[in-house]
């Protein structure tokens, strides 16, 4: 038997009022599972290389060289906020490279200068120790090496740089092959809201 028009048109609406219900529940359930979930995370007090140490200690360079991906998951992110703006950042330089004419070290040193250093307001040129900088991170060309972590903790730098898993990059494996290898065992699983990205995060 046919349906009258006004049978039809209401068997019609109720079906996509169920279809949109259903797919609501699914949406919000994806909403969910895409704010909020545990992932890998480096715990800042644990890393050798953000902890305070002995001068002569060497950055372990072990997240960026044990990550599954090809350039790992693992970013360094300064918190801008508690960044000094040095005039001469032990981050940014080799402070043990030979001084350049313009008073400055002469070797930069992040390997992979992914480090940018940009001038904060006027340049005074008559009072150039005065002058601050922020240090940028270029997430681009970083790949976790830890170097300028090393450079920047306590007592040259103020630890404002560290070492995050970046859960966007992250495929999350059940078992982080940089986990398994890190000498502090640094790594945790925490949650992560990525309502929140890392990256917008390091200036709040
Ligand atoms: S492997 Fe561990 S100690 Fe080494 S850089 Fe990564 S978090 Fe730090
Ligand atoms: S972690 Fe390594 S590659 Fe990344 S900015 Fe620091 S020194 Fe450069
Ligand atoms: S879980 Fe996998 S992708 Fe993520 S940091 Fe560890 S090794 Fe790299």
């Amino acid at each position: 038997m046919k349906d009258d028009p006004s049978r039809r048109d209401v068997l019609t609406t109720a079906a996509r009022v169920s279809a949109l219900l259903g797919l609501g529940a699914v949406g919000a359930y994806m909403v969910r599972k895409t704010m909020a979930h545990d992932g890998w995370q480096i715990d800042p007090e644990l890393c050798v290389n953000s902890h305070v140490g002995a001068a002569e200690l060497v950055a372990c360079q072990k997240c960026a060289t044990t990550c599954v991906l090809q350039l790992s998951a693992v970013r360094a992110v300064n918190n801008h906020a508690g960044c000094g703006r040095c005039y001469i950042c032990p981050a940014y330089f080799d402070v043990k490279s030979a001084v350049g004419p313009d008073g400055l070290p002469s070797e930069k040193a992040c390997p992979r200068d992914a480090i940018r250093r940009v001038a904060i307001g006027e340049i005074d040129p008559g009072d150039m120790a005065n002058n601050y900088y922020e240090y940028q991170i270029d997430e681009k060309l970083c790949n976790g090496c830890g170097i300028c972590v090393m450079g920047c903790k306590e007592p040259a730098g103020l630890g404002s740089i560290r070492l995050e898993v970046r859960y966007d990059l992250c495929v999350d494996c059940n078992r982080c092959s940089i986990a398994q290898t890190c000498p502090t065992d640094a790594y945790e699983r925490i949650p992560f809201d990525k309502s929140k990205p890392v990256v917008a995060a390091e200036r709040a």
